[in-house]
C-alpha cells in the first residue's frame, strides 16, 4: 500500500495545531494547509497573479502579496468574493497538499491539516481516514479568543460558516474530545497514533 494519509480537522480553536504537534511529537508527517495558503499568497506565490487579476491591485501589497486584512474584510461580508477566493485558492491548496503528503515517504503515516476539510468537499476521496477534534462551543470561543484577540460575536460568525459541530462528528472516522486538559489530549493522541500505526 502507498504512504498512508489521514485528515485532521475541526472548528476554529479546536486545538487541530495543538494536535497536530503531539502527533508529530510521535513521528507523523504534518502537511499543514494553512501554512500553504499562506505560502501561496506570500509575494512571489503561485496564487497572486490569479488573485490580482480577480481582485484588482489593491488586494496586493507592496511586496507584491496579498492584502490579508482587506481580504478578510472584504470576503467577510460578500459571499460572492469569498466564492471567487477559493475557487482560485483551494484548487491550489488541495494540489499542493496532496504533492507534498505523497512526497513523504520519511514517515509511517502524514496528516493533513485541513480547516474546511468536510466544506470544501474535496478531500473524502484521497485521504485514508478523517480524525476530528471534537470541543465544546463555548471552549472554541475560549480559546480562540485568548490566542487571537478576536471578540466573541467574531469568533461566533467564523463558527457559523463553518459546518457544525454534529455534522462534523457524523463524518468523522476517528474522534478526538479536547474538552480536558492537554494531559487528556496527549492521552487520546497516544492511542489513536497506535492504532493509525497498525493499519
Ligand atoms: P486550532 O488549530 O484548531 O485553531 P489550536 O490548536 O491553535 O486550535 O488551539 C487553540 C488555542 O487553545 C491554543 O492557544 C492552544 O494552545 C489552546 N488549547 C488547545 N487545546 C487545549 C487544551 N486541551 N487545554 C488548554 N488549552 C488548549
Amino acid at each position: 500500500m502507498s504512504h498512508p494519509c489521514h485528515g485532521l480537522t475541526g472548528g476554529i480553536g479546536s486545538g487541530k495545531s495543538t494536535a497536530a504537534q503531539l502527533f508529530a511529537d510521535l513521528g507523523a508527517r504534518i502537511v499543514d494547509t494553512d501554512l500553504i495558503s499562506h505560502e501561496l499568497t506570500a509575494p512571489g506565490g503561485a496564487a497572486m497573479s490569479a488573485l490580482r487579476e480577480h481582485f484588482g491591485a489593491d488586494y496586493v501589497n507592496a511586496q507584491g502579496g496579498l492584502e490579508r486584512a482587506k481580504m478578510r474584510t472584504l470576503v467577510f461580508c460578500n459571499a460572492a468574493a469569498k466564492q471567487r477566493l477559493e475557487a482560485i485558492l483551494h484548487p491550489l491548496i488541495y494540489r499542493q497538499a496532496r504533492e507534498r503528503a505523497e512526497a513523504a515517504t520519511d514517515a509511517s503515516y502524514t496528516l493533513v491539516v485541513v480547516p474546511l476539510l468536510f466544506e470544501s468537499g474535496r478531500y473524502h476521496d484521497w485521504l485514508h481516514r478523517v480524525i476530528v477534534l471534537d470541543c465544546p462551543e463555548e471552549e472554541q470561543v475560549e480559546r480562540t479568543r485568548q490566542r487571537s484577540g478576536l471578540g466573541e460575536a467574531q469568533v461566533r460568525a467564523i463558527m457559523a460558516q463553518q459546518i457544525d459541530r454534529t455534522h462534523r462528528i457524523e463524518l468523522a472516522d476517528d474522534i478526538l474530545h479536547n474538552d480536558g486538559s492537554l494531559e487528556d489530549l496527549r492521552r487520546q493522541v497516544d492511542a489513536l497514533h497506535k492504532r493509525l500505526m497498525m493499519l
